[in-house]
This record gives structure tokens, sequence and C-alpha cells, in this order.
């Protein structure tokens, strides 16, 4: 008798969304709107992977050096996917692959340490590090790549396998990407899962995942930690912030402006750990506003495929909408737009580079995280006001002082609710320091020994000590 034909019925093709372009507004690509029964399997063949992957720590060092190196070998073609549907300039795009590959190296190198614990008892207790499983890793639209390697590389690292979910909005280079990493990595170690919601929603709560982790904002955060709760997997969360730079009456504002500007304004103010708040002493509150007005008229805003582009587009059409939305709510509550205020006069998600000036402190553009070409600048008559307003919200991502007395200043940073404190600088980050927000910025530690650890689960094993 013949064998049973297997099932032969066609895989079924997933449907598709448009990925817009956001320097046009138009559609230009589109990406799979991937299928729970698809999440399921590629889950399923990550656990397979994993059993391989965990083995061999040295094949994973080596495997993790070669994607590093085959991510830079696409850096041309990853740069021009990401600027094209994320809108941020080349030459960004091209430091973003940089700094994607640089956590590849770093963390390819980065090994747990097994350590034995003699105090006294007839045992040893020794502790070693085990990887947990497959992760999860979901991301937003404003750093994909690095943002995702910042998740990927430390899992992988662990010897865990990882499913990753780049946002709607900028799906393409990862995916890319993706590919990228496969002439790498073994089968089924990474796979790049994209969709709509629920897809996000489905991978955070699927019983497969052993730990979730996420940068994105508040609101979805904490969805996630509930959806997670379900299999009761690990949770890190990378949230928002609304970081303060506090100026001292000591400052150059000529030496510092272009530093503060770009630290608001990178990326279009689409970075968590931007400077969203500026807090200028009375006297010199005019000057500084003036400074920043300067330059926010005078940067050149387009598409980020034209080589002359400081500014690209907003990212998408309903992040164009808040910023727009708090930009006119802090001009009802009585600010004035020292440069910018509104949307520029062309197709895509422009926005003209904001300074606001006389902003109430409890509109929303101060209280609330604008992400956005739009920076408040707002004057203080004491030094401790001015803490006091850096710690006024519910975020505490990161935050920095600026003055030319370096021990008065760093007084001042040491007195910042935040993750990080900078001096006369903003969101600079090394690969070997930890990353993590306190109140509303987050949950666990990600970057450095801490990014790996959190990755790991500790199993401690006794045994009599030799007689
Ligand atoms: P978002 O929270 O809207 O989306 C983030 C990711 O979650 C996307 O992939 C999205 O598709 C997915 N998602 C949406 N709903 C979901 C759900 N119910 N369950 C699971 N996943 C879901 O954030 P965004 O608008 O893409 O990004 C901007 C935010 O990210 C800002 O608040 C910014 O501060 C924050 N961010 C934080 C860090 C950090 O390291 N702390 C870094 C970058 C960005």
């Amino acid at each position: 008798m013949p064998a049973p034909e297997p099932d032969r019925a066609p895989a079924r093709r997933s449907a598709r969304f448009a990925v817009i372009d956001p320097a046009t507004g138009e559609a230009f690509d589109e990406a799979p709107d991937q299928r729970p029964d698809e999440l399921d399997a590629v889950v399923d063949r990550a656990h397979r992977a994993w059993h391989g992957w965990r083995a061999d720590p040295a094949a994973r060092t080596t495997a993790l050096r070669r994607a590093a190196d085959a991510v830079e070998r696409a850096g041309d073609d990853l740069a021009r996917s990401l600027t094209r549907e994320q809108g941020k300039p080349l030459a960004e795009s091209y430091a973003e692959i940089a700094r994607t590959a640089a956590r590849l190296r770093y963390f390819a190198d980065l090994a747990p340490r097994t350590r034995r614990i003699t105090d006294g008892r007839p045992v040893h207790s020794e502790i070693r590090w085990r990887p947990l499983g497959p992760v999860a890793a979901i991301v937003p639209w404003n750093f994909p790549l690095q943002l995702a390697a910042a998740k990927f590389a430390p899992a992988l690292a662990a010897g865990n396998t990882m499913v990753l979910k780049p946002s709607p909005y900028t799906p393409l280079a990862t995916r890319l990407l993706g590919s990228v990493l496969a002439t790498a990595l073994p089968k089924d170690v990474l796979t790049v899962v994209t969709g709509r919601e629920p897809l996000g929603a489905r991978l955070a709560s699927h019983p497969g995942i052993r730990h979730v982790t996420f940068t994105g904002s508040v609101p979805t955060g904490r969805a996630v930690a509930e959806a997670a709760a379900a299999s009761l997997a690990r949770v890190t969360l990378e949230l928002g912030g609304n970081d303060a730079a506090v100026l001292l009456d000591d400052i150059d504002v000529d030496r510092i402006a272009d530093r503060l500007f770009w630290a608001a304004f990178r990326n279009c103010g689409q970075v968590c750990m931007a400077v969203k708040r500026v807090y200028a002493p009375a006297r010199l509150h005019a000057e500084v506003v003036e400074a920043l007005a300067q330059r926010a008229k005078t940067v050149v805003v387009g598409a980020g495929t034209d080589p002359d582009t400081r500014l690209g587009p907003v990212n998408n059409a309903a992040q164009l909408a808040r910023v727009e939305q708090v930009t006119k709510q802090a001009r009802a509550d009585g600010a004035r737009a020292a440069a910018g205020g509104r949307r520029l006069d062309r197709p895509g998600y422009f926005f003209a580079p904001t300074i606001l000036t006389d902003v109430p402190p409890a509109s929303p553009v101060v209280t609330e995280e604008q992400f956005g070409p739009v920076l408040p600048v707002l004057p203080y008559r004491s030094l401790d006001e001015a803490v006091d307003a850096a710690n006024g919200t519910g975020f505490g991502l990161g935050g920095s002082v600026w003055g030319t007395d370096l021990d008065r200043a760093e007084a001042v940073a040491d007195r910042l609710e935040c993750g990080t404190a900078w001096i006369n600088h903003h969101a600079e980050l090394s690969l070997a320091q930890p990353f993590a927000g306190v109140k509303n910025s987050g949950v666990g530690v990600a970057g450095g020994p801490w990014g790996l650890y959190g990755n790991l689960r500790p199993f401690v094993v006794h045994r009599p000590r030799e007689a």
C-alpha cells in the first residue's frame, strides 16, 4: 500500500502591510503581517535551535564576531533601507549600523563568571550561569537596528535564541538585518517577525518565551508586563524619558550651544534620552534661547537621503500629530516659539525645529515626553528649584548638568534621580556601562555585563569539599 501523502496544502501567504517613507508620506514597500500560527512555528523553532546554540560558547563567540563582520559588509544596503523607512540622515544610519556591529563584537567576547563560595561549611557552592531559552525582543522605530542589537547581542552571547519584532513603522531594515545575520548564525537562532498588533502582544504572552525584553513607550511597557505575566517570563523594560539639562550660571553659552542643540535634536528629537527640557539660570535664559533658536532656524531639514540634510522628518503621522498637539497646547498655555512652532509646508512628516520660551511648567511639553523636534527652555532662580523641577516628572532615564566648574556640576548631577547623568554632554553611552531607568523609565538593567546577566539565570551546585 502506498504511504499516505503528506499534507500538501499550500502554505498560506501572510497578509502584508504598507511601509511609508516619512520624507514623502507615501507608501514605498510592504512587509508581511504575520499570523499567530506563524509566530507559534517561529517560537517552536527557536526552542529547538536553543539546544545546539547553548551548548558551545566558543562557537557562539566565533558566530557573533562573524555576524558583526557581515553587518559591516552589508552597511550600504542597511543604511539605505533604514533611512528610507525611518527618515534619519544617511550618515546617522551608518553610525547606527556601526554601533550594531560594535555591540555584537562587545558581547561576543563577554562571558559570565563562575564563582565558588567557601564560607566555612563542609560544602562548596559553585555558581554557574545558564541561559533562559527563547527570548522575545520588541523594539521601537527610532533606532530599529541598534536597539535590536542591544537586545540580541547579549541574549545570544548568553546562549539564548531570539524572536525579534520591530515596529511596523520600520520593519524592512530589521528584516534585512535578520537575513544578514542568518549568514553567520545557525538556523533559527535569531528570527525576525513582522506585523501589526496584536503580534507584539502575542509574542509577549507566548508560553514558549522565557524573557521579554522591550523598548518603547510607558503605556506599551505596562501592557507588555501584563502580557508576560501570563507565562511569568522575565521582563526587561526600557521605556520613555523626559531628560532635563540643567545649565549652571558659569556656562559659556556659545561654547555649549551646538552640543546642547544636538543633544535635543539628534534623530529629530526621537531619542529616549534626548534633552527634552532645558533649565537655564534666569540671568542667562534669553541668551540660551537665542543661541538655540538661531541653530533651529538655520539647520538643514530634509529627506535623510539628501547629503545636506542634518534633520530628517518625524517618523510617522501619529507621532507628527502628537508633536503638533503638544506644541499647540504649549502655545495655548502661553508659550512663545522663538523658532519653528509648526509643521513645514511640504509633503512628508516635517516639523520645524522648535524652541519654546515662556512655557508654564505644568504644560504637557514639559511634563510629558514630546519625542520630536521641540524643546522648551525654562528659567530658574535657585539651584534647588532647578533640581526639583528636573526631578519633578514621572520619568528618570537620564539628565545632564552643564557648567565650567566640573566639581560643582558633578555635585548637582549627583542629585538627579535618573539612571545616567552626564556633565557637559548628554546621551553618550559606553557599551560597558549599565543602562537602566528609574521611576517610569524602566525595569531591569541592560548594557555591559549587567545586560549579559540579565539574560542568564544562576544555577548553583553544592558538593562536599575534598577531605
Ligand atoms: P511603542 O511603545 O508604541 O512601540 C514599541 C514596540 O511595541 C513596537 O514594536 C510596537 O509595535 C510594539 N507594541 C505595540 N503595542 C504592543 C502591545 N500591546 N504588546 C506588545 N508590543 C506592542 O513605542 P514607539 O512609539 O515605537 O517608540 C517610542 C518610545 O520608545 C518612546 O517613549 C521612547 O522614549 C521609547 N524608547 C525608549 C528607549 C530606552 O532605551 N529607554 C529607547 C528608545 C525608545
